[in-house]
């Protein structure tokens, strides 16, 4: 192999870019990117960048010269547009080719926009350090009325961080329940709960009809014709994964792109991670969900290395290993971090088995007399302990076992 190109210059494509170098490839390596930007972490553009307690500088993900020491072939600032497996060149909106004997495909996803969102200044979506820092600006000296579409997790991050700023802050959810498709509705409204206590208003139940304005945004229309007003709207309803380039390339696109266990994307050679990558995990096998896709920090890093050690392991005709893990995501909201590892479900039994939900606790969420997730807020040593039992699929009981040996320590 002579010629790699990584398309995606962030978390998983970094990752893969480092595993090549350090398994000992030293062929050419074309990273691929749409921003300006040399890989930097995105968590931080919701909490400290956004807080204005981050510069830029500190969220690279390699300082300039150990990004240097990659020896890459960087293409940043430009968009792939098209995949062709049958000549094995990817092409790019400059009108230049980058031919490839192996492809890592790590570009990630973008956010939602309202269905017929109008261009009005003051609404942002949240992806990007340039999204995060004209937000940032938008909230600096407190005095916005901010409104953030969407109780998910960088959604409630926004609130906080936006409420610690001093902004009057309500968060519009159209579901009953805050950060339900993370924590099921119970541990959601629990978890959420702290928004009302540092003085959010969190509305559920609402639905959003559009925005109002006339250049700039002045509110957000419900559906029922009440109009809350707002200086500032963040929309943080999900995101897309970014395969439009992908189109026609004749990889299996489904919300993402479609992987084997081993994040090889049905073309030799071709490999898929990060939050657009959706692959069988085996640490879930036999279970409905077990074709997942994750958008969670740890899981980009650990799928970059992963897809990047098996295309390697390809060329020398060997068989890759099959990329198995359990999810793990961390947020910080006021002064609550939040941990969770495993996947919650709505059927979930939930059992709380240290401190109180108004506080610091910690849950097991099962189901079928098996563990299926362990939540943690302002206790990370009540979460990790379970990752093994999570790992080999222990029992509710053995979960529960755990739990009572780490709480009578
Ligand atoms: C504000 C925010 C806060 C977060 N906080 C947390 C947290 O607290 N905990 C946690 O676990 N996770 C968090 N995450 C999620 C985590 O950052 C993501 O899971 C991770 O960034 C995914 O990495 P990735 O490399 O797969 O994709 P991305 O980071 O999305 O990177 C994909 C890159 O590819 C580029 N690209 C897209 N299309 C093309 C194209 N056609 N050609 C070239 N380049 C292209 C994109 O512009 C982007 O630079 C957060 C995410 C955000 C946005």
């Amino acid at each position: 192999m002579k010629s790699v190109v990584v398309v995606g210059a962030s978390l998983a494509g970094l990752r893969a870019c480092e595993t090549l170098r350090m398994e000992g490839y030293d062929g050419r390596i074309t990273l691929v990117g749409d921003e300006a930007e040399i890989p930097y972490d995105r968590p931080p553009l919701s909490k400290k960048v956004l807080a204005g307690e981050w510069d830029a500088e500190r969220i690279r993900l390699r300082g300039a010269d150990d990004f240097a020491s990659l020896s890459l072939d960087l293409r940043l600032g430009v968009r792939a547009t098209a995949l062709h497996t049958d000549r094995n060149v990817v092409a790019l909106a400059d009108g230049t080719e980058v031919a490839y004997d192996g492809l890592v495909i790590a570009t990630g996803a973008s956010p939602r926009r309202l269905p017929g969102q109008p261009d009005l200044s003051g609404v942002v979506t949240l992806r990007t350090l340039a999204e995060s820092l004209t937000l940032r600006d938008l909230i600096a000296d407190g005095t916005a009325r901010v409104v953030v579409i969407g109780a998910g997790f960088i959604g409630l991050e926004v609130a906080a961080t936006a409420r610690q700023r001093g902004c009057a802050v309500t968060v519009l959810e159209g579901l009953p329940t805050p950060l339900v498709r993370g924590l099921g509705s119970e541990m959601g409204t629990a978890v959420a709960a702290v928004h009302a206590r540092n003085g959010v208003t969190l509305r559920c139940g609402v639905r959003v009809a559009g925005l109002q304005g006339a250049g700039r945004v002045s509110g957000v229309l419900l559906d029922d014709g009440e109009v809350v007003p707002a200086d500032v709207v963040i929309v943080g309803i999900g995101v897309a994964t970014n395969t439009d380039w992908l189109i026609g390339s004749g990889l299996q696109l489904q919300d993402g792109v479609v992987c084997d266990a081993t994040l090889n994307a049905g073309v030799p050679g071709v490999y898929a991670a990060g939050d657009l990558a959706r692959w069988p995990n085996g640490a879930f096998a036999g279970d409905d969900d077990m074709l997942m896709r994750v958008e969670h920090w740890t899981n980009a890093a650990e799928q970059g290395a992963a897809a990047a050690a098996n295309l390697l392991a390809w060329t020398r005709g060997e068989a890759g290993t099959p990329f198995e893990s359990v999810p793990f995501f961390w947020s910080d909201q006021f002064d609550s971090r939040i941990q969770f590892i495993g996947r919650a479900h709505g059927d979930d039994e939930v059992h709380v088995f240290t401190g109180s939900t108004d506080g610091k606790f910690a849950a097991l969420y099962g189901h079928g007399g098996r563990l299926r997730g362990v939540l943690g807020v302002g206790l990370p040593r009540m979460v990790m302990p379970f990752r093994a039992l999570l790992a080999e699929r222990a029992s509710w009981d053995t979960a529960l076992a755990k739990a009572a040996e780490l709480t009578a320590t």
